[in-house]
């Protein structure tokens, strides 16, 4: 029997409904919440992503403030605006969107963004509180995944997660937060031996390489709940995730589809931590 479908596109549409209904409990409390995006260079992908982040911070009443750098800007320049965001206080969320020029050092500008402003979760303060199991802005991806799991209504404690892929971005706190739920976490990456066969014991298995169709049908056991979070073009050039799609919901109860899976519920679970920024500055 074919899987159903986990679609990001009606959870998403969930998530901004009740964004756009706190943000108007905000606004009455004379509150605006406001995103910046910081965008250094002109990487058209980059572009693409922070449009797609402004719309729906507009679509949810929320004020977005695009803040563009030169290409050539010194790692200096972007720090001085980051430290200019971090000292106004109209803006609550601050993004700095990712790849950085490589004359620049990334992990230094993230972790000049105020802990209580980093709605992408990336600072070590809040990589380390959610480790430790603290409240913190969480990634938004994979706390996305963990949103799309629990719409299954299949429970998750107990249950072995294998994460493919282990970026700081993505496999890593995408582990951590299954941890969180209580699964029995199994982590794969590029030097991993056997991995079919693990990816095979998987009840729950997330795909988080970057290679179109890496995940094949006979890597998936029966019953097992699929989240593809890549994000490829195949040789058509169409959006692909990591996952063989066709063959992987012959087996799978439940998949996430590219497009319209992963990738939404991302841009919804920003909108989240933007409004948490928000209340909490207020203390609303
Ligand atoms: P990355 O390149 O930083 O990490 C890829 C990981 O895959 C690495 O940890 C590596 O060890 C592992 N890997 C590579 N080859 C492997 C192999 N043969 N076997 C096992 N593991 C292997 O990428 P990333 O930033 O984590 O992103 C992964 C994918 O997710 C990309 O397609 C990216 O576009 C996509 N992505 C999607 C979203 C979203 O919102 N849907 C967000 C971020 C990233």
């Amino acid at each position: 029997m074919a899987a159903q479908i986990i679609s990001g596109k009606t959870l998403a549409a969930q998530v901004k409904e009740r964004m756009t209904g706190e943000t108007e409990a905000l606004k009455r409390q004379g509150v605006t919440p406001c995103l910046a995006v910081v965008l250094v260079g002109d990487d058209p992908a980059s572009a693409v992503y922070v449009r797609g982040k402004q719309k729906d911070c507009e679509e949810c009443g929320i004020r977005s403030l695009l803040v563009r750098l030169p290409a050539e800007a010194t790692q200096q320049q972007v720090l001085e605006r980051l430290a200019a965001l971090a000292a106004d206080g109209a803006v609550h969320g601050i993004l700095v969107q990712l790849p950085l020029p490589r004359h620049i050092d990334e992990q230094a500008v993230i972790a000049a963004i105020p802990p209580e402003k980093d709605v992408d979760g990336f600072t070590p303060v809040n990589v380390g509180r959610m480790v430790i199991g603290e409240e913190c802005f969480l990634p938004c991806t994979p706390a996305g995944c963990i949103e799309m799991l629990k719409s299954t209504g299949q429970p998750l404690a107990g249950k072995h997660a294998v994460v493919i892929g282990r970026s700081n971005i993505v496999g890593k706190p995408a582990a951590i937060l299954l941890l969180r739920e209580n699964a029995t976490v199994t982590v794969c990456h590029s030097r991993t031996q056997g991995l079919a066969q693990l990816c095979r014991s998987a009840d729950i298995l997330v795909a988080a390489v970057g290679r179109a169709g890496f995940v094949t049908g006979d890597m998936v056991k029966p019953g097992a709940t699929v989240i593809d979070v890549g994000i490829n073009r195949n040789a058509e050039g169409k959006l692909c995730g990591d996952v063989n799609f066709a063959a992987a919901s012959e087996k799978a109860a439940f998949i996430t589809p590219v497009p319209g899976g992963v990738g939404l519920m991302t841009r919804a679970m920003l909108l989240v931590n933007t409004v948490q920024a928000a209340r909490m500055q207020a203390k609303a």
